[in-house]
């Protein structure tokens, strides 16, 4: 049986360098991205059997690469890493098959890549859920001073600004302005660059939930 094809996305060089070198000795197949959009295009060449991404990187942080790629890539197992959460469970609302914490043994992430690339996907987690909305972060703001956001169409995967409305933490819907597919999606504010609000691990709550998003499921 031929060994899983893995891409790794992390914006730090010297993490894709270990965790390759790492995995590549045990024969897998490794490519690198250094962010969520180079993680896309490399998708876009081949699709992966395994995903391992970081969840705080420039441009594309991987919360919301991990979104599109539940979506649109169903088929790709996924596991996230961060240093900012600890423990073996996936943190609440990440769209993830398992979680690896940063600056563990390397010989931890073989473990749980040999795992998931062994073990059959359950058929509901399959099944993308078309009402499921993308979410991101709020970016800032436009030259007219709009607050905005840079949404990755789940459809033709290209990137495009939208202005905001009201309705911060609530589902709302735009079409993409390449292919018009309709994309719904649901803003996270911010009080870290690198972290949603309230999105810190929470001792024995194990569902995935977004603090004023309704009914978010992945
Ligand atoms: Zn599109």
């Amino acid at each position: 049986m031929p060994q899983a094809k893995l891409l790794i996305a992390d914006d730090e060089a010297p993490v894709r360098t270990v965790l390759s070198a790492a995995l590549e000795e045990f024969g897998y197949e490794v490519r690198t991205a250094e962010d969520g959009f180079s993680a896309l295009a490399e998708i876009r060449l081949e699709v992966p059997d395994l995903l391992i991404s970081d969840l705080h990187m420039p441009r594309m942080s991987g919360f919301e690469l991990l979104s599109v790629v539940r979506r649109r890539f169903p088929s790709i197992r996924v596991i996230a890493m961060s240093g900012s959460f600890s423990g073996d469970g996936v943190p609440p609302g990440v769209a993830a098959d398992a979680f690896y914490e940063k600056g563990s043994h390397p010989g931890l992430l073989f473990r749980i890549v040999k795992a998931i690339t062994q073990r059959e996907r359950s058929l509901s987690r399959e099944s993308p859920s078309a009402l499921a909305p993308i979410w991101i972060p709020s970016n800032g703001h436009d030259h007219a001073g709009e607050p905005y956001v840079m949404i990755t169409c789940t459809e033709c995967l290209r990137t495009f600004p939208q202005v905001l409305g009201d309705g911060t933490g609530t589902i709302q819907e735009a079409n993409c302005v390449y292919c018009c597919s309709p994309i719904q999606y649901a803003i996270v504010q911010q009080q870290n660059p690198a972290l949603p609000l309230d999105f810190q691990r929470k001792p024995g709550s194990g569902s995935p939930t977004l603090p004023g998003v309704p009914n978010v499921s992945f």
